[in-house]
């Protein structure tokens, strides 16, 4: 038999859209608190939000009528047309919260304007508002769900722990206050203070408010701007991430979404830098012109569709490269001096489209060193203590990247700054080399330059055939475990091909009769690197396979090996002696740094090049 359903019921499947646990509870009424404009917002929860779930805002209130009218479905205040659709700036616009929370909870809405004399009460449950009266209350909206689900068994059993259920409350919580740093917010559970956020000048201090002082330390800043798209806000430090569950938001004009192809932008950035099972952290906005978005296509509205996805992509992935390290420089710097060959690019598929985009303008800022920022946010930490309306807090002005920057005095003592004539670059503190550009001047550090140089030469000796091995007129032995001789004795045909000519020496003693030449002249500890051989054999599987299919597996295993073996041997070579870097050595730095793939950074990912632009003096000479 074909019937309509009862309005009850159709509420309730419409709220199982949209009110899926408590934390969806908490998120409406939070956002809602924000578009009617409150500047203070109170979230209060019991029972994980079992028993209630409480949102007290100072916004603007609603009349008695309007009040009745938001519990109905479709009814809202932010968008009358179909055009309006196109130009959303509050987080509702569906009119189906307060209906779905009606439909499979028993609320309690207190409500005033500011110019009215007396707030309204309404009593509502099963869709129906039971009563309205009269009562006194302060300006604003006070809005309390109690037993949710209490209607919808199914529901109410699906629920997880109160620590699962909280942990979505507090996501949802963050998000919202991630988003709004100029209003203050407190959440309570079971009458304790969870948090307490007064508000703040900028994302940083509000990411220290919820995740501590340690958290911010770990940020780096990202910041591009696009015809097609801004994006800024912060990436974990790969060289400090140490925890497998991280904080990734994204937000796209002020709303937080989801996607699956932006994370992937973004982790591809950090390719190889992070530890195995790591995963970074990220919290970045996304500004488009919203007409290139479309936020109507899921429910909870946290998926959106971008109309240049791919190009997006691109840039999300160079910025994110950009503000980790991995491309110190953005392409399109020139260097002006002869033989400083042009940097590479970081991104075929980024050039690739800067025929129809303007080139990311990075502002970004090679000094800017987040551990010095502790002294800054101090005062912020306190705030997360303070009362829910104490008095505000110290609130740091927002600091942009450029201002932040450390005086160049600190890097660059005046005494070293010379005109250059004959050559182009000057050595100081006996350990960096600046040398200038057309755009502006680089300041790279030898020992990490020279770490990456010698990688990349070695791996490239490895590429077509084994390195050239340099012959010790003094061979040296050494004794080693039977499992480390065993390894490399087994191993005897890989040792060769990295260059090296290990040869037993009676039980468990090996010779070195060889090295790589490339290696021959440096000062490393030659024992180090044999437990560094041993060491990466141990942990690269079979290397070896012989049978046939186990080639290719074998030839992968190689290849890695190589690398982590490249990387802690170049980790190895040691500073060159004080004083003997000559304008011959120093230009044959920069020249091979410019030449590697990347000389951004070390194989373990510290930075061997800072640079500043002209840009960036003429804002420093700006005070
Ligand atoms: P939407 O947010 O999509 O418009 P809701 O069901 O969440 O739909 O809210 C319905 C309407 O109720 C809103 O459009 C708004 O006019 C009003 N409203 C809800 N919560 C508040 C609040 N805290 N303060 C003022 N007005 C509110
Ligand atoms: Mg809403």
């Amino acid at each position: 038999m074909l019937k309509v359903l009862p309005e009850q019921i159709s509420n309730l499947i419409a709220a199982g859209e949209v009110v899926q646990r408590p934390a969806s509870v908490v998120k409406e009424l939070m956002e809602n608190a924000v578009d009617a404009g409150a500047t203070r917002i109170q979230v209060i929860v019991n029972d994980a939000g079992r028993t209630l779930i409480q949102v007290l805002d100072n916004g603007c209130g609603m009349s008695r009528e309007e009040a009745q009218l938001s519990f109905q479905r479709h009814a809202t205040s932010k968008i009358s047309t179909a055009e309006d659709l196109h130009h959303i700036l509050t987080y509702g616009f569906r009119g189906e919260a307060l209906a779905s929370v009606a439909a499979c909870a028993e609320v309690t809405m207190i409500t005033r304007r500011e110019g009215d004399e007396t707030a309204a009460e309404l009593q509502v449950s099963e869709s129906r508002v039971n009563s309205v009266r009269e009562v006194s209350a302060p300006k604003g909206t006070n809005i309390a769900v109690r037993n949710l689900f209490y209607n919808v068994p199914a529901r109410r059993k699906f629920l997880k722990s109160d620590n699962t259920e909280m942990r979505q409350i507090v996501m949802e919580f963050t998000k919202v206050a991630i988003t709004r740093r100029e209003v203050e917010f407190k959440l309570i559970h079971n009458s304790k203070v969870l948090f307490n956020l007064a508000a703040v000048a900028n994302l940083k201090q509000r990411i220290v408010q919820i995740e501590g002082m340690a958290a911010a330390k770990d940020l780096v800043d990202v910041n591009v701007k696009t015809s097609v798209v801004s994006i800024w806000g912060y990436a974990g430090n790969p060289l400090l991430a140490k925890k497998s569950q991280q904080n990734q938001y994204l937000f796209v004009n002020g709303r937080y979404f989801r996607s699956a192809l932006f994370n992937k932008a973004i982790l591809k950035a950090y390719d190889k830098l992070l530890p195995e099972g790591l995963l970074p952290s990220y919290y970045l906005f996304f500004e488009v012109n919203p007409e290139e978005t479309d936020v109507n296509i899921h429910p909870a509205k946290t998926e959106v569709k971008f109309e240049n996805e791919s190009v997006i992509f691109n840039i999300l992935n160079c910025a994110v490269k950009e503000a980790i390290g991995v491309g110190a420089f953005m392409p399109g710097i020139n260097f002006e001096q002869e033989g400083v060959p042009e940097l590479p690019a970081i991104d075929a598929n980024l050039m690739k489209h800067r025929a129809s985009l303007r080139p990311p303008q990075v502002d970004y800022n090679p000094l800017f060193n987040p551990f010095d920022e502790e002294k800054s946010f101090h005062s912020e930490s306190k705030s997360y203590l303070a009362d829910f309306g104490a008095p505000g807090v110290a609130h740091a002005e927002r600091v942009s990247p450029v201002e932040r920057v450390a005086p160049v005095e600190s890097l660059l003592p005046v005494e070293s700054i010379a005109p250059v004539e004959e050559s182009p670059n000057i050595v100081i503190g006996g350990r960096y080399i600046v040398t200038a550009l057309k755009s502006g001047l680089a300041v790279i550090n030898v020992a990490r330059a020279r770490e990456r140089i010698m990688y990349e030469r070695y791996l490239k000796s490895m590429e077509q055939s084994v390195p050239a091995v340099q012959e010790s007129l003094f061979p040296q032995t050494l004794d080693l475990t039977a499992s480390a001789f065993r390894l490399l004795t087994e191993n005897d045909a890989v040792v060769r091909r990295i260059g090296f000519d290990l040869r037993p020496f009676g039980d468990n003693c090996i010779v070195i009769y060889g090295i790589p030449a490339l290696f021959a002249d440096e000062k490393m500890d030659m024992a180090a690197v044999v437990d560094d051989i041993i060491d990466e054999l141990g942990n690269s599987g079979e290397l070896g396979g012989e049978n046939e299919g186990e080639e290719a597996l074998a030839e992968r295993l190689f290849s890695e090996f190589k690398e982590r073996l490249a990387a802690r041997m170049s980790g190895r070579i040691g500073a060159l002696p004080q004083g003997c870097l000559h304008s011959f050595d120093t230009r044959m730095i920069v020249e091979s740094l410019f030449a590697c793939e990347n000389p951004y950074v070390t194989p373990s990912g510290k930075s061997c090049v800072q640079m500043i632009t002209v840009e960036e003096l003429e804002k420093r000479f700006n005070f």
